[in-house]
């Protein structure tokens, strides 16, 4: 406003020319584009008769698991919904508000009608009464090519009109939660829920909800289009599968990189193209902020989630931040601290008081180790969701990967 307010009249007009044509959309495939190339046949000939144990099981045997952080195998999940009792609904969950990942919004501003499909072959499975689509608010081109594409499907007549509400979050990080989502797809205050029980079960105003991320549901679609194949034939490391690795930091080439599941550091800072002249790798981020950091050393292993997971940390949404010996450590875990103090619901004591408790304790020269443990175990053990329980983790690893920083 401030800028059509000092402008020209000249300025105000091209302003306005601007918005009008949408000069700002990157070129994505339409949905003209996308049933030219056979999309929306499979979800046809799902809908006209389709098995869902069948469905189901290639799903399994894709090995597909959700990509949203938590990684659950998605035949399963879809499993539980179809079973609990109907009406049911599905979410999707686009907050993509893990600092660190942009694969999400790199996929819907190039191929949004895999995803729609996918989301519509997930709806089909659960029988879901309406989709909600909560997309992330600060990815302002996605949110126009949602809405020109699924009015493009209901005047196509492939939904009903409605049937897919698109919903703007708000910039809470909190609402990326799913339970925290829900509430705010209800019109509430975005707070994590306790489970049980599951949203599986108890969901959306109560009903039984599948949730998914946006990349799951553009797998959902290929999987079944081009077979579970594409997921289980790729092998690396003993791991299958691929994944969409969002990389930035030092690195010569960030952006969204598809891998083998099986990569290690050093395979995907080779895919970036090494890292920046002049900086040596020296710690790298493995999934948002609640993965903390790993030391160089470790770039052997594969970036798969069991794995993580015995090392104190996990892969979550596959957001990679790569540091160097011109970066902190200690600096990086404290404004990681310092994020989760901002996005802290306030619900819990543990996580609220604690995070700030931990920023205040971070900042001091030395860190009080043992303090600082007593801490992280509170916050772990007794905080309501997942971001008081990992907020320790960058604590934790920063204490035992880098200790001579602290
Ligand atoms: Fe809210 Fe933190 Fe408690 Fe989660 S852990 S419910 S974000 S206060």
């Amino acid at each position: 406003h401030n800028h059509i307010d000092h402008a020209t009249p000249e300025k105000v007009e091209a302003a306005i020319a601007v918005g009008d044509t949408h000069a700002h959309l990157p070129d994505y495939q339409t949905l003209d584009a996308y049933r030219a190339e056979g999309g929306y046949a499979r979800l046809a000939e799902i809908r006209d008769g389709g098995d869902f144990e069948t469905i189901q099981q290639t799903l399994l045997d894709a090995g597909l698991r959700g990509l949203g952080g938590a990684g659950f195998p998605s035949g399963r999940k879809w499993g539980f919904v179809r079973a609990a009792q109907g009406p049911r609904y599905l979410a999707v969950n686009g907050d993509e508000g893990e600092p660190g990942t942009f694969k999400d919004r790199y996929y819907l501003e190039r191929t949004p009608h895999l995803f729609l499909e996918g989301m519509l072959i997930a709806a089909w499975a659960v029988e879901a009464e309406t989709c909600f689509i909560y997309m992330r608010d600060e990815y302002p081109a996605v949110l126009e090519i949602l809405a020109r594409e699924i009015a493009a499907l209901e005047e196509a007549g492939l939904v009903a009109p409605g049937y897919i509400d698109l919903r703007r979050g708000a910039g809470a990080y909190i609402c990326g939660e799913e339970s925290a989502m829900i509430e705010s797809i209800e019109g509430k205050r975005g707070l994590p829920r306790h489970r049980p029980p599951f949203v599986a079960q108890v969901g959306i105003f109560g009903r039984p909800t599948l949730v998914n991320n946006v990349e799951t549901l553009l797998w959902v679609a290929r999987v079944l289009r081009e077979g579970p194949e594409i997921l289980s034939g790729v092998e690396k490391n003993g791991r299958k599968g691929l994944r969409s690795f969002s990389v930035s930091g030092r690195v010569k080439n960030p952006g969204v990189h598809l891998l083998p599941a099986g990569s290690t550091m050093q395979d995907i800072i080779e895919a970036c193209g090494g890292m920046l002249d002049g900086h040596s790798f020296k710690a790298y981020q493995p999934g948002g902020p609640s993965a903390g950091l790993l030391p160089a050393s470790m770039s052997d292993i594969p970036m798969d989630f069991d794995v993580l997971q015995e090392h104190g940390t996990f892969i979550g949404s596959a957001a990679i931040v790569v540091l160097s010996d011109r970066d902190s450590a200690r600096d990086a875990a404290l404004n990681m601290l310092r994020f989760f103090e901002d996005e802290s619901c306030g619900q819990c004591t543990p996580c609220r008081v604690g995070c700030e408790k931990a920023v205040k304790l971070m900042q001091a020269d030395t860190w009080d180790q043992p303090l600082l443990e007593e801490l992280c175990t509170a916050m772990a053990d007794a905080s309501i969701c997942g971001l008081g329980q990992a907020a320790p983790n960058p604590i934790r690893l920063t204490m035992k990967h880098f200790p001579d920083e602290i």
